[in-house]
């Protein structure tokens, strides 16, 4: 395996994918380009793993019955 520079996911500070954010009412949201995991732009430059979005804002109804 290629040995790349240690990610800072583990400190909860993800880069998103170029060009794949997407705005979902509340957030910028994307995947982390390391890790793949769903990613929330906190603020400008500071994307964290995505959290529980503000009550009321349910970007996927599906998910729950
Ligand atoms: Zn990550």
């Amino acid at each position: 395996m290629r040995r790349i520079y240690l990610p800072l996911c583990i400190f909860n500070r993800h880069a998103p994918t170029h060009n794949r954010a997407k705005w979902d009412g509340t957030h910028f949201t994307s995947k982390c380009r390391f890790c793949g995991k769903d990613i929330r732009r906190r603020e400008k430059g500071f994307w964290q793993k995505d959290w529980c979005p503000p009550e009321g804002h349910a970007p996927d109804p599906a998910a729950s019955s």
